[in-house]
């Protein structure tokens, strides 16, 4: 069982009153609060160890580069991948995708292929692939949902063609919660030799990722949305298809020899981390899973799945309030709307009773057009919170009902 009590006392930000009202974050799906290990690691790094990796003899540098080294290390055995050559430090879900759509487009993507993404991509997984689709003339085909917020697989045989050179998904949608069945869509993609590159931006932090098991070709998480520093990332891709792509920038670090008539490139990783990396926010990424770790990532889904039924049976009981993204495979986050109360109406008079969602699109447009509504509110759980901040939403959210009767 979570002691969900010294949890939160690891994580100062939580501790903190909004308005005269003890905070209520339930906006984890945008960013997730850090906890002491994080914040100690980064300022003892930048106060004591403080200088660049993979560069200098010295001892500073030494030592900076054996704690990056290490974390590589961490996030490898977090994500259970075969190699930590395959561990790719970015600045984030975006930079990775970015990272792929870019370099696995110039090598692979001609004129009349096409790039398969879903209907509930955020738009990081959606306008990196149309810029590379622009660029190549290639074309952009998308796999449907239906009502539920669920990918409909049935159309999946049609949409894959010989022309399909890579399928681009989220694992778990941040826009409505759903969980995809990503192993089957690998599977089922692999036997047409469709790579596959996996965003798993709202799906690391709630549950056990093993990217041998997926059989994913790349995966792509952000530090800040797991406990970790901002402008921080990871992009997992296969050796295979990591030795075979073209760098993405080019730059220090990345190289191997450089002169004005030919470069030669880094091994893996470095091939694809090019100028000064941001090794604070990495190593303070291995302190937040190796924080994680020790509290175990079963604990904390089974956790987060109580939390996800309470709310949403309390919530339920709220006349005219409507959830958007209703699949049974689902995380802790609940995408709603109240009868005739704009989202950002919602959002603000809950702000000032000291409860923080989300309100808007959540960079997931297309999913809004399909509902043919402006935006939602968004209330996205994690194990810090519990049963008595989702009582304070309830309250709040009678409380914005009869502001507007
Ligand atoms: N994909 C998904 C599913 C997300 O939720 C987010 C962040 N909201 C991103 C990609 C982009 O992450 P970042 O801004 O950290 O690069």
């Amino acid at each position: 069982m979570l002691n969900v009590q010294k949890i939160r006392e690891d994580f100062p930000a939580l501790n903190q009153e909004i308005y005269g009202y003890p905070l209520v974050y339930f906006d984890n799906g945008a960013t997730t609060h850090k906890p002491q290990i994080v914040i100690d690691t980064l300022i003892h790094l930048y106060s004591t160890v403080n200088s660049s990796v993979h560069r200098g003899m010295h001892q500073l540098s030494i030592q900076m580069t054996e704690e990056y080294e290490n974390a590589r290390s961490v996030v490898q055995y977090f994500i259970n991948a075969a190699k930590r050559e395959e561990i790719i430090f970015t600045g984030g879900t975006t930079g990775s995708i970015n990272t792929i759509a870019s370099s696995f487009g110039e090598a692979y993507i001609s004129e009349g292929d096409e790039i398969l993404i879903t209907a509930i991509e955020h738009h990081s997984n959606i306008v990196p692939w149309q810029l590379l689709a622009e660029r190549k003339k290639a074309t952009i085909k998308v796999i449907p949902m239906n009502d539920r917020g669920e990918l409909i697989l049935d159309e999946l045989d049609v949409l894959m063609t010989p022309q399909t050179k890579i399928l681009a998904l989220n694992h778990v949608s941040n826009a409505l919660g759903t969980i995809n069945p990503v192993k089957e869509i690998i599977e089922k993609a692999h036997e047409r030799n469709i790579p596959v590159l996996v965003d798993g931006a709202q799906a690391i932090q709630h549950d056990k990722i093993d990217v041998q098991d997926l059989d994913c070709d790349f995966y792509a998480f952000s530090g800040h949305k797991v406990y970790g520093p901002n402008g921080i990332g990871v992009l997992y891709g296969k050796e295979e298809w990591l030795e075979k792509l073209p760098p993405y920038q080019g730059g220090g670090d990345m190289v191997s020899s450089v002169s004005f008539d030919k470069t030669t490139y880094a091994e893996l990783p470095l091939k694809f981390e090019a100028g000064t990396a941001n090794y604070p926010a990495a190593i303070g990424l291995g302190k937040a899973l190796d924080y994680i770790t020790s509290i175990g990532k079963e604990t904390i889904s089974e956790y987060e799945k109580t939390l996800l039924e309470y709310a949403t049976e309390k919530m339920s009981k709220i006349d005219g309030l409507k959830f958007y993204g209703t699949s049974k495979n689902k995380i802790s986050t609940l995408s709603f709307l109240m009868e005739g109360i704009h989202p950002s109406d919602t959002g603000l008079i809950l702000d000032k009773m000291g409860i923080a969602v989300r309100s808007g699109t959540h960079c997931a447009q297309p999913v809004m057009t399909y509902f043919g509504i402006d935006g939602t509110v968004r209330a996205s759980m994690v194990f810090y919170n519990t049963k008595e901040e989702i009582d304070r939403l309830y309250e709040g959210l009678i409380k914005v009902k009869q502001m507007f009767q």
